[in-house]
């Protein structure tokens, strides 16, 4: 049995309290506790975004909440147990966007990875053309504002939206190349 845990390395077993010490596992030295007999992984959380293309244009969000409030990103969140990364993203958009997608209509555009000191994610990146979306967008959720941005402004270098950096614009470009002519 292995146990993961996110943010910074652990000093205490969580299971059982003992001070934890250190084996290699797989080639990796990794927190381990000799009462458990049981290694420490620090595994990434995934994160499913998707965002709609209309023409030249992507829709983004204005982040309402948390620590960068004012950043623009894809719409998108934590993937729950019971959810593929489609359906997360998803209900993502629906609750952060207004704008409504089936999940098999999301195609795969790119991955993200952002490593902080307090947490390691990796996100699944998706985009949907506008004719095969239904809804309005508002916003919603922890979403603050959602828009349009052009082609243009996801090509300004360097990004003036910081938070666009962790996926790169370039595959919000790369979908609007593939989605963006009118069907
Ligand atoms: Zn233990």
């Amino acid at each position: 049995m292995v146990w993961s845990l996110q943010g910074e390395r652990p000093t205490y077993c969580p299971r059982c309290g003992e001070k934890l010490g250190e084996r290699d596992h797989e080639n990796t030295a990794r927190p381990y506790c000799a009462d458990c007999a049981c290694p420490f992984y620090r595994n990434p959380a995934p994160l499913a975004r998707a965002t709609v293309i209309d023409g030249d244009r992507a829709v983004l969000i204005e982040r309402g909440r948390a620590g960068d409030v004012g950043a623009w990103a894809l719409p998108g969140g934590y993937i729950d147990g019971n959810e593929s990364p489609p359906e997360a993203a998803a209900r993502e958009l629906a609750e952060e966007t207004g704008l409504v997608a089936t999940p098999d209509d999301l195609e795969l555009i790119g991955c993200g990875h952002l490593d902080f000191d307090d947490a390691c994610e990796v996100s699944f990146n998706f985009a949907v053309p506008r004719v095969r979306t239904d809804g309005t967008p508002a916003a919603g959720d922890d979403a603050a504002t959602t828009r349009w941005f052009s082609r243009e402004e996801l090509s300004a270098d360097p990004p003036d939206h910081p938070s666009l950096r962790a996926s790169g614009p370039d595959q919000i470009l790369a979908a609007i190349e593939r989605f963006g002519e009118p069907e």
